[in-house]
């Protein structure tokens, strides 16, 4: 917390009102979300539906056009100013960035890090830990992924779904307060999705806050608090998975969920 940030409730995540637009081309059209802490939120919408920019708002990556976002209780991209909501500096931006975990189709690791340099770098980078208590950290996360024997490989040496793996260590390694998935598994020979989702689950069923954007409907059944479907930019519906994947109420959603299934 710094004077310049400002607590604003205690969700994990709040989207309010959120509009993004580039040019003429309206992506997100009044996007409201909340994300308590704790809690497991799948996405689920078709191609184009604003999916990966509502997750690159609330990861600072885009700034909406309206509407604010907050993470851990901070307002993301402004802080107030007398009655109005000003930009924060780029400093508190990344600090606000450091403690959201964000995981790629595309694993983005460095690929010229070992696996243990890739979990360990950002803690080190960020200031918060010497590098040997870095990597004591990443040995540790890496054990919890199923990676402990691959430590000194590096990412072109991995399969997929072990690179995946690596990338979900590096993002638990800032102890976030929300990790963001961006449809982690597409990329996945189908062979290699079930250990990354079995990860996953892992860290659902330990309490950490997470947002997925997934088409794997089975794990949002299975693991999902809550199931969001966007179109269009909107959230057409959410709510418990049983409810939004067996009884969907709107005609979009039981379109959507009848291609995908
Ligand atoms: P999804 O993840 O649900 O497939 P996206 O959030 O990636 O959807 O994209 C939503 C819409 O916004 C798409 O029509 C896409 O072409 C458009 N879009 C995304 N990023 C940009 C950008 N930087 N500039 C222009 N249009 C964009
Ligand atoms: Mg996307």
């Amino acid at each position: 917390m710094t004077t310049e940030t400002l607590k604003v409730d205690s969700a994990a995540v709040e989207v309010h009102d959120v509009h993004k637009w580039y040019g003429a081309h309206r992506v997100l059209n009044g996007v409201e979300l909340t994300v308590r802490p704790g809690e497991v939120t799948v996405i689920l919408g078709p191609s184009g539906s604003g999916k990966s920019t509502l997750l690159r708002v609330i990861n600072h990556l885009e700034k909406p056009e309206v509407g604010y976002v907050s993470v851990n209780g901070e307002l993301i991209g402004v802080r107030r100013h007398g009655d109005r909501l000003k930009e924060l500096s780029e400093r508190v931006i990344l600090a606000q960035r450091s403690r959201i975990g964000f995981v790629f189709q595309n694993f983005n690791l460095f690929p010229h890090l070992t696996v243990l340099d890739n979990v360990a770098a950002a803690p080190v980078a960020t200031g918060r830990l010497k590098k040997p208590e870095a990597q004591e950290l990443a040995r540790d996360l890496l054990g919890r992924v199923g990676l402990a024997d691959r430590t000194g490989a590096y990412p072109r040496q991995l399969s997929g779904g072990q690179q995946q793996r690596v990338a979900i260590a590096r993002a638990l390694a800032l102890r976030p307060g929300v990790i963001l998935f961006d449809e982690p598994t597409s990329a996945l020979d189908p062979e290699l999705v079930g250990e990354v989702l079995a990860v996953i689950k892992d860290l659902a069923t330990s309490g950490t806050t997470l947002v997925v954007v997934t088409h794997e409907i089975g794990f949002a059944r299975e693991v999902a608090d809550r199931v969001v479907f966007m179109d269009g930019g909107r959230i057409v519906e959410q709510g418990p998975p049983a409810e939004v994947l067996d009884h969907p109420k709107h005609e979009r959603t039981r379109d959507f969920l009848s291609k995908v299934l």
